[in-house]
C-alpha cells in the first residue's frame, strides 16, 4: 500500500538531496561574509566542484561524510565515526563508497594537473560548534594559496599590509 510511484519516489529523493545542500549554503554564506566571491557547480571542471574561486585557482568540494566515506580507510573499508556502513547489503555499500572515494581522488588529481587547488570541506566540520572555526580555516587556506601563487614573499611586509588588510598570512611574514 505504501509503495511510491516513480514520480513520488523522485520527489522524495529530490527533497532528501535538497536537505543535503544545507552544508553547501553554510559554506557559501560563510565565505561570502568573509569577502570571498565564487561560482557555483562549475559543470566544465572535473567533479563539478560545489564552489569555484577563480582568483584563488581553488575548487571547494563540500562532502557528505557518509557518501564520500569520511575517515574510512580505503584498504580496510571499515566504518568510521562519520560513516557507518550499513550491515544490510554491506558489500554493496562498501563497493559504492569505495567507488565514490576513488572518484573523488581521481577528480582532484585531474584538477591539480590543470593547476587548480582543491579544498574538501566535510559535513561534520560544519556542525554549529565547529562551523566558524572551519570557515576561518578555509579563509586562511585561500589567502595562503593566493600569496603562494603570487609570490608574495618578495613583497615587503608594510606594503602588503596597506594593500590588503584582510590577508592574515601577512602577519606571519618573516
Ligand atoms: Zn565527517
Amino acid at each position: 500500500m505504501d509503495k511510491l510511484s516513480p514520480q513520488q519516489r523522485h520527489k522524495t529523493m529530490a527533497e532528501i538531496r535538497n536537505k543535503n545542500t544545507k552544508p553547501e549554503i553554510i559554506v557559501r554564506k560563510g565565505l561570502w561574509k568573509r569577502g570571498f566571491r565564487y561560482r557555483l557547480n562549475h559543470k566544465r571542471l572535473p567533479g563539478h566542484p560545489d564552489l569555484v574561486l577563480r582568483k584563488y585557482r581553488t575548487c571547494i568540494f563540500i562532502n557528505g561524510c557518509f557518501w564520500h566515506g569520511h575517515l574510512v580507510d580505503s584498504s580496510t573499508m571499515e566504518s568510521s565515526a562519520c560513516c557507518k556502513i550499513p550491515t544490510t547489503n554491506h558489500d554493496f555499500w562498501v563497493a559504492k563508497i569505495r567507488r565514490n572515494k576513488e572518484r573523488d581522488k581521481e577528480e582532484q588529481r585531474k584538477l591539480a594537473e590543470m593547476g587548480w587547488h582543491c579544498i574538501t570541506v566535510w559535513e561534520c566540520e560544519l556542525k554549529p560548534k565547529q562551523r566558524e572555526q572551519t570557515l576561518d580555516s578555509i579563509a586562511f587556506t585561500l589567502n595562503h594559496i593566493w600569496l603562494q601563487d603570487h609570490g608574495a614573499k618578495s613583497i615587503p611586509y608594510p606594503q602588503l599590509e596597506e594593500e590588503d588588510m584582510q590577508m592574515p598570512m601577512a602577519a606571519e611574514e618573516k
